[in-house]
């Protein structure tokens, strides 16, 4: 059963520890400029038109601020939102309490859009098409199709995984926005502001720090503020110096390109066991244990953006970089597939 609609920004995020952190308008967001211009453009003109906005597709990896755009547009358009899961949306049917509590031009998100089964995907398109959907009542040949109007909304959809997605849903989408990694500037800028809201006293260049931890992420960047800040208070003054931000991160065993111990596994593993590929990522998944979609929604993305990973035709290969960062010799030419592929069979 899906949860209750809830029809409120404010209340849209129950359980949302990011809440007191998380921008509430899209000023408010920092980064991702042109995708930010171009959401503000067609805002603004629905806006004006009085008409709903066109339908979004956010996508890109976790924590990069695809549910902060799909909460600020709505507060931005003066709407109300509700909020889905597609690991949620099971059947048609549990879609139905969220479309028929759909008021006038407002906003239903539904995060983790690729997780929905093709039966919700299709009972979807009419309802993204002409606002209407189509309900079979009774069964055999009793069965009745009773069509139900709509109030006119937006559908924003959010995915870790575009390929995922069915070509005809995702042509149903007005706008589709990819979300990249941010810079160490701006995610600086975001840990800066974010210390002023917990009224964390901090050293500049501490946030400096924290950033460049942060794989490119808010959601991560604020994790480890909050933890630099907790470091800070146990172990020192309270005061957030460059010192203790790194004492604090090095304590998590975050480095400084911002790899965790989970990424590092990652690299080592390819390296001691494949022969540093390449390799499937399925092998590596089962190798480390964890489930091929954390691999690759969660720990790949940064390692091949950060170039220490590239994806070949025959799997994943560590790069000359990779060697560097862990501080081991990449095997001599000629020897690294052949060592995956012994371990393989
Ligand atoms: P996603 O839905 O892509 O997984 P979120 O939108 O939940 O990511 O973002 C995670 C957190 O990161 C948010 O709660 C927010 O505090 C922060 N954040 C994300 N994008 C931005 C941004 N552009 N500016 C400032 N903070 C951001």
């Amino acid at each position: 059963m899906p949860r209750e609609p809830i029809l409120h920004p404010e209340a849209a995020l129950p359980v949302d520890e990011d809440r007191d952190l998380r921008p509430q308008r899209m000023r408010d967001m920092v980064g991702q400029r042109d995708v930010h211009e171009r959401l503000g453009i067609a805002v603004d003109a629905a806006s004006k038109r009085g008409e709903p906005l066109g339908h979004i597709l956010l996508d890109g990896p976790p924590g990069l601020g695809k549910t902060t755009f799909a909460t600020c547009i709505p507060r931005d358009m003066g709407v109300n939102v509700q909020i889905a899961s597609g690991a949620t949306l099971a059947a048609p049917k549990d879609l139905l309490p969220y479309l028929t509590n759909i008021e006038e031009n407002s906003v239903l998100f539904i995060d983790e859009i690729h997780r929905m089964p093709k039966t919700v995907e299709e009972f979807l398109y009419p309802a993204m098409e002409d606002f209407r959907i189509d309900i079979t009542l009774g069964e055999g040949v009793n069965a009745r199709i009773i069509n139900l109007q709509l109030k006119p909304f937006t559908l924003i959809g959010a995915t870790t995984r575009t390929g995922l997605l069915s070509a005809p849903l995702r042509d149903r989408f007005q706008l589709r926005e990819h979300l990249d990694f941010y810079s160490v500037e701006e995610l600086s800028e975001i840990v800066t502001r974010n210390m002023r809201k917990l009224r964390v006293d901090f050293e500049g260049e501490a946030a400096g720090e924290i950033a460049l931890r942060s794989r490119g992420t808010p959601r991560l960047a604020n994790n480890r503020l909050r933890w630099v800040r907790d470091f800070a208070l146990s172990r020192a003054d309270g005061r957030v110096s460059t010192a203790i931000a790194r004492s604090a991160l090095d304590m998590l065993g975050i480095d400084h390109l911002g790899l965790d111990p989970q990424d590092r596994k990652y690299l080592e593993t390819i390296a001691r066991v494949f022969g540093g590929g390449p390799v499937g990522v399925e092998a590596v998944a089962h190798t480390l244990n964890l489930a091929t979609d954390t691999l690759v929604d969660e720990v790949e993305p940064f390692l091949l953006r950060t170039e220490l990973v590239v994806r070949t035709p025959r799997g994943r290969r560590l790069t000359t970089a990779a060697y560097d960062h862990l501080g081991i010799l990449p095997p001599p030419p000629g020897e690294a597939s052949n060592a995956g592929q012994r371990r393989m069979f």
